[in-house]
């Protein structure tokens, strides 16, 4: 018996891109889709919403001068390469996937329809939330409280990049940096920890939605936490 039976697994652009930090890395993406599968494997229904972050981030792109909302739609499209080769790496393991976009785009995957992708992870398809919530101004980490608020999720896996859980300072940086295990979402949005945004906290917070921030770079790791294992950090509450 798992844990968690309907997860919503948060995966950033930069754990796409690898030790270069930037693209695709398709060899990264077998990596994590391995883990995917030993999840699915457990009977699981799997959601996942994919960052961006990898290939452009609105915001860097209104440093430079663009107007914000243009430079936030190139990233809701960085998030759709980021989906697809995701699919394509599910599926090469034989994962049945599913695409579903904010945005429209037919070609290439279906829109986002809220009955349509909980039937899908009812049939046991692993279902890719790609084009963020298809609005400006927001981020995938909202994207991913947002879908998992709609399809009912257990929890949230915040998949993170070399860091198992939420720290009281940045642990590269400042040696006595203490590991939290639990924290609330009211936590993490007084005290400002580098978590999710505060729309995303507060969302998730609303919604009752309790997430889970590990480490993804540890083999078996996504596994261990949907089995129920104390690895990184709980917010609920
Ligand atoms: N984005 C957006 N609306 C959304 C989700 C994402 O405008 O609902 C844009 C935004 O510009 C963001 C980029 O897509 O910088 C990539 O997403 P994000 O930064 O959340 O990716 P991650 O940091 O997880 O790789």
């Amino acid at each position: 018996m798992t844990k968690y039976k309907r997860i919503v697994l948060k995966v950033s652009g930069e754990a796409l891109a690898g030790k270069e930090g930037f693209g695709i890395k398709p060899p990264v993406i077998g990596d994590i889709a391995k883990e995917i599968k030993q999840v699915h494997d457990l009977g699981v229904q799997i959601a996942i919403v994919c960052g961006g972050g990898n290939i452009w981030r609105g915001e860097t792109g209104a440093e430079m001068g663009m107007e914000r909302a243009q430079a936030d739609y190139m990233g809701m499209l960085a998030t759709v390469m980021n989906g697809l080769a995701l699919q394509d790496s599910l599926e090469n393991l034989g994962v049945p996937t599913r695409v579903q976009t904010s945005i429209e785009m037919r070609q290439i995957a279906e829109p986002y329809i809220r009955r349509k992708a909980v039937r899908h992870l009812e049939k046991g398809r692993v279902v890719i939330f790609a084009g963020g919530t298809g609005n400006p101004y927001f981020s995938t980490d909202t994207t991913a409280a947002l879908r998992a608020a709609e399809i009912g999720a257990d929890v949230i896996l915040m998949a993170k990049n070399g860091v198992d859980g939420v720290y009281s300072d940045d642990p590269n940086k400042d040696a006595n940096a203490v590991k939290f295990s639990e924290l609330t979402h009211l936590d993490i949005i007084s005290k400002g920890l580098h978590v999710m945004d505060a729309t995303a906290s507060t969302l998730s917070m609303d919604n009752n939605i309790p997430l889970v921030v590990f480490n993804m770079n540890e083999p078996d790791n996504i596994k261990k936490v949907v089995e129920g294992e104390n690895i990184g950090t709980t917010i609920k509450g």
